[in-house]
């Protein structure tokens, strides 16, 4: 285990099946409809690859980097665009794949983003939820793990652009941050 983690919340294997099963439950309610999968970089892309691999059905990947403005705007729930998707979501059924949801403003500014260029239907697949941090009405329609109110990194996540290449989550030790 890395020295900057203090504990592991979910190990590559307990990942590796979440993902499987989130795969599998996908292919189901998306079969012939040939959705678009939307990856909100850069915490969801190794969730996002991973989970493409374990859907058995056709299907199409695009890309979106996105910035929430700081503290005192974030109520606004305004978020930047810094890459936007290639193709047009007019007519898609569009699943949005995060890695996790916090406040749930960058998603629901992304949710009514994607409404106005009017795709078919928008939902939601994130691997990590944090419901007890919430500030806006919104529900993951799928998601891995439910975890408590603890910064965690790895499988994508990170801390100032670091362990984002850890294969497992885990919860970053507090001193880790107090030395910045
Ligand atoms: P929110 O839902 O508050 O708009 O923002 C979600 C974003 O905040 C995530 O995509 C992620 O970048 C960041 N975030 C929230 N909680 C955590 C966490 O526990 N660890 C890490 N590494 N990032 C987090
Ligand atoms: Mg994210
Ligand atoms: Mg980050």
């Amino acid at each position: 285990m890395h020295e900057d983690i203090q504990e592991i919340l979910y190990t590559e294997e307990e990942i590796k099946t979440k993902v499987k099963e989130l795969g599998r439950r996908l292919s189901e309610d998306y079969r012939g409809l040939n959705p678009l999968c939307i990856c909100v970089l850069k915490g969801a892309a190794p969730f996002m690859t991973d989970l493409v691999r374990s859907m058995d059905i056709p299907l199409e990947m695009d890309f979106m980097a996105v910035s929430s403005y700081g503290a005192s705007t974030k109520s606004s729930g305004v978020v930047r665009i810094i890459k936007d998707l290639d193709a047009s979501v007019e007519g898609r059924h569009v699943i949005i794949v995060e890695d996790i949801i916090d406040s749930g403003l960058t998603l629901s500014h992304l949710i009514d983003l994607l409404r106005h260029r009017n795709a078919a239907s928008i939902k939601v697949v994130t691997l990590l939820d944090k419901p007890g941090r919430r500030t806006v009405d919104l529900q993951p329609d799928y998601c891995g793990f439910t975890i408590p109110d603890a910064f965690v990194v790895g499988y994508g996540l990170d801390y100032a652009e670091k362990y984002r290449n850890l294969p497992y989550i885990g919860i970053l030790k507090e001193q880790v941050y107090q030395q910045q």
